[in-house]
Formats: structure tokens, sequence, C-alpha cells
């Protein structure tokens, strides 16, 4: 194949050379399409005609004209110990492209075979974790929640050694950036001030274009809360929405703020604050609960790299915006959630005592926001029957109901707001489960169903009503393996 059609600019390449390895795939036997977004492809500006076509790129046996690929060097804070050996160890950057609309989209192959930073690893991704990634990218963006994307996966035949022995898999993750904290602090404690500048620039040029102009003092300054106010939204909508991360190291922040690098993540079903999704994290220190100040304390390991440039006035400012982002960003997602559209000085304390509500009675978080949102139209019964304890729900209700009445929209009119917000359909593990499961025995129809379901999360779909139901027990207690 050739890069006909394509715009090219592999401006990655620009960076110091310490950056990056050239490497190239290692290829798979027999890799065959799994799936591809045609949709995600026409907003990146090609057509794939012939999906089999692009079997040879997903399986490292071809590269069109024009891709370079390289493994990127980054470092990173993992549970808050610093790591120097990171970097991409089962991933390369093939090349990025131009939009039509000027995006910028980095492809990314990501189980392609090792490179000089796989430490310990063999350099693959199974098939059941590149299904849960695809899945799980495509699930956010159809929830508006900024997200690195799945562009195609293919699935071989090359046995992986997990806890059992699987197969191999790649994912082309497609993204804005691919640029992550962990590049700031490997060019800022292994390579000095000046590559960190360096890199810093680059980001600038490419990502935010609007501050190019400001003088330099003041560009690093507004780029810095930026990114803060960027990692602060970015999961105030994980906690609104109930995603939970499971590895929020700084080598897994992107410095655009999307959300990246899907392992052992869970959205959740039964409200449980303290829920942690990942095993392998004892302490619980990536908790559902704990992702705030997880995410405050990667953009504190990002200030230390950026201190010799920016200077501890400026960093300090910076890292204050935070928490001001961050709770004015989940106040906003959960009156929209509530549908309070006019603000009430207690409406924070409403939330957190519907959250102790939720949690105390182990309610399922998107059942009750979606219930929630057709009270007028479907009538309580939906909301009622998802606690066990009637008088519980009903007396706040009573309490949501005074809440309303300072409300002027008409209930038609807020509810419909509310199925904008609550979305009735998201990835919950055992959904995901049961496509892998069929997906290992040769099915992938059933993926293919509810990637497109997943799409239009907020949309009554009456063919795929099984998606939104509740999870069966069995499916809310599975140990998922957090190995990829
Ligand atoms: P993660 O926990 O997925 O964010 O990965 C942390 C680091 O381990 C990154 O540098 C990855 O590239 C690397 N890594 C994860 N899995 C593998 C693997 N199977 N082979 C090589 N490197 C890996
Ligand atoms: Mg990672």
């Amino acid at each position: 194949m050739s890069s006909n059609g394509f715009q090219v600019e592999h401006r990655y390449l620009e960076l110091p050379q310490s950056f990056y390895t050239r490497v190239q795939p290692t290829p798979l036997k027999d890799a065959k399409m799994v799936c591809f977004n045609h949709r995600l492809a026409q907003d990146m500006g090609f057509h794939a005609t012939n999906e089999a076509d692009w079997a040879g790129i997903g399986g490292g046996t071809e590269l069109l004209e024009g891709m370079d690929p390289v493994a990127m060097k980054y470092t990173g804070h993992q549970f808050g110990n610093y790591n120097p050996e990171l970097g991409d160890g089962r991933g390369l950057l093939l090349w990025e492209t131009l939009g039509p609309d000027g995006r910028r989209w980095d492809w990314h192959l990501k189980g392609a075979g090792l490179t000089p930073y796989s430490r310990f690893g063999d350099g693959r991704a199974v098939l059941r974790s590149t299904i849960r990634e695809y899945l799980c990218s495509e699930a956010m963006n159809g929830l508006g929640i900024p997200t690195t994307r799945a562009l195609f996966m293919v699935s071989a035949k090359d046995p992986i050694r997990r806890e059992s022995i699987e197969t191999a898999a790649t994912l082309m993750r497609v993204a804005q950036s691919h640029i992550r904290f962990g590049h700031f602090e490997f060019a800022a404690h292994h390579e000095g001030p000046e590559t960190v500048k360096n890199l810093l620039e680059h980001v600038i040029a490419l990502h935010f274009p609007h501050l190019i102009k400001l003088e330099e003092q003041e560009r690093h300054a507004r780029w810095f809360e930026e990114v803060v106010e960027r990692t602060a939204h970015l999961i105030a909508d994980w906690q609104a929405v109930g995603f939970c991360h499971g590895v929020m190291n700084s080598d897994n922040m992107s410095i655009i703020g999307d959300t990246f690098d899907y392992g052992p993540f869970a959205f959740l079903d039964d409200f449980d604050a303290g829920y942690i999704c990942n095993h392998t994290d004892q302490g619980g220190r990536y908790a559902y609960n704990r992702q705030p100040q997880a995410g405050f304390e990667n953009c504190q390991y990002l200030a230390n790299a950026l201190l010799p440039i920016m200077g501890e006035e400026t960093i300090r400012n910076g890292l204050q915006r935070y928490e001001a982002a961050y709770n004015g960003r989940f106040l906003q997602n959960m009156r929209d959630k509530l549908g309070l559209a006019q603000e009430d000085e207690s409406d924070m304390s409403f939330v957190m005592d519907t959250f102790s509500m939720l949690n105390k009675h182990h309610t399922d978080y998107t059942a009750f926001f979606r219930a929630l949102s057709s009270l007028y139209d479907h009538g309580y019964a939906p909301l009622r029957d998802l606690f066990v304890d009637r008088e519980v729900v009903d007396k706040w209700l009573m309490r949501y109901k005074k809440r309303l009445e300072q409300e002027t929209r008409t209930h038609e009119e807020r509810e419909h707001q509310m199925r904008r917000i609550n979305p009735k359909y998201i990835l919950r593990n055992y959904l995901a489960q049961q496509v892998i499961l069929e997906a290992q025995s040769g099915d992938y129809e059933p993926l293919k169903e509810l990637i497109s379901v997943l799409e239009q999360p907020y949309d009554e779909q009456p063919d795929f009503e099984k998606y939104a139901a509740l999870p069966p027990d069995w499916g809310k207690h599975l140990n998922i393996s957090c190995s990829s």
C-alpha cells in the first residue's frame, strides 16, 4: 500500500533522538482483521474500501510508504515510585497524519513486539485486553469524554503466555498525541532543562496553538495551567460517569488530557465509593474516590519536571488551578445529571448525600440516574425498584422534588436534557467479558454489536435493551485478569 491520500507529518521525530528508538514491528502469524472503525477513518480523512487490506499493517508485516516506526521513551511514577526504565515496551508510533479538518492523528500500533523498553515483557498484547481497550475507547468517546481512539484491531494465532496461554492481537490506537506526563519526567530527570523546554515547545506548537503567540514566560505559565485544568476536568468527567481507570501512573497521563491506557479499568455497577478495579492495587491507591487526588499528584510530578524552566511561583499558581477546576466541573456535571439548571448553595451537599445513599444501599449508579431522567415519563417505579428499602428513596425523592421547585424548565425539557447526560448504556465489565468469550471462540459479531450500542450511549435503542440491564450477580464479582 502507498501513503497516497494521507497528509503525513511525523513531527515526533523532530524531538531530540533520546526520545525514541527506531524499531520495526515484529510480524504476527496470520493476522486477521477483527474490527475496523470506518466512522473514525472518515474523520481522519480516508476510506478503507477493503478492511482486510489493513490486516498486514496490524500484524506487523506491512508498512505504508512514509511510516517510520519508533518506540517512544518516557519514564514515570508508578504507584508513587519513580521508574526510569519505561517507554513504549510493546507499542510503536508509526506516523502522524493530518485530517481534513486539520486535526493531527498519531498512529500507534499496540502489541507490535519487543522494543528496547520492553524490560521483562514480551512486547505483545492479548486478544482479551485489546478488545477491552477497543471497547472502552469507543465507549468513552460515545460518552463525550476525551480519549484515545481505536482505529482497528487484528487477531493472530501466536500464543501469548499470561496467567494462561492466550492469543495475540494488536490495536491501532490513534490520538492527537501520545505524549505523556512521563515524557516530561524523562526529559527533566535524564536530559536537562533545554530538553524539557524543547518538548514543551513541541507540545504547544502541535496541541496548544492558541498559546504560540504569547511571550515565553506567559506562554509556559498559561500552558501549565491549561494542562492542570484539562486533567482536573477529565477526572471530574470520570467521577460523574463512574469510571475507574485503575492505573493512574504518570506514564499513563496524557499531556492533552485524554483518557489514556486502558488496562484493568471498570465502570461502577453498584455505587461503591472505595471501589478498586485493579486487584494488584492492594492499597487502593487508585480507588474510585481517590482518583481526583491521584490526578493532582500526577500534576505534581509534572510540576517537578517543569520547575527548572518555569520557577516556583508559576508552578504553584498552575497547580493551584486543580482544585477549583475539579470542583467546578464535578459540581456542574452532577447538577446536569440531576437536572438542576439553577444553582443553589446546598447543591454540593445534596450531591454528597445522594452518593452516601447510593453507597449505603449498593444502588446501580448508571441505572439510578437514567431512571431519574424519566420520572415524569415512566413514573417512579423504575427508580424505586432499585432500592430494597423504598422508604430511603422516597425520602430522597421528597427532597429532590422540593429542590426541583426552584427550577424553571418544564419537566419534559429537563428530562430530555438529563437523558443526554445520563447514559443508558455503559461498558459494564460483564458485557465486555461476554463478548471477549465469544471472540475467543471465533465469533466477533457480538463485539461489533456492543461497540455500535456503546457509540450511542444516550439513545434509546429498543432492539438492544439487554445491554442496559442490571448486571447478573456473577457479573458484579468478576475477577477480571488485569494482565494485558
Ligand atoms: P502499563 O501498565 O500498561 O501502563 O505499562 C507500563 C509499562 O510496561 C510501559 O512501559 C509498557 O510499555 C510496558 N509493558 C506493558 N506490557 C508489556 C509487555 N507485554 N511487553 C513489553 N512491555 C510492556
Ligand atoms: Mg501505560
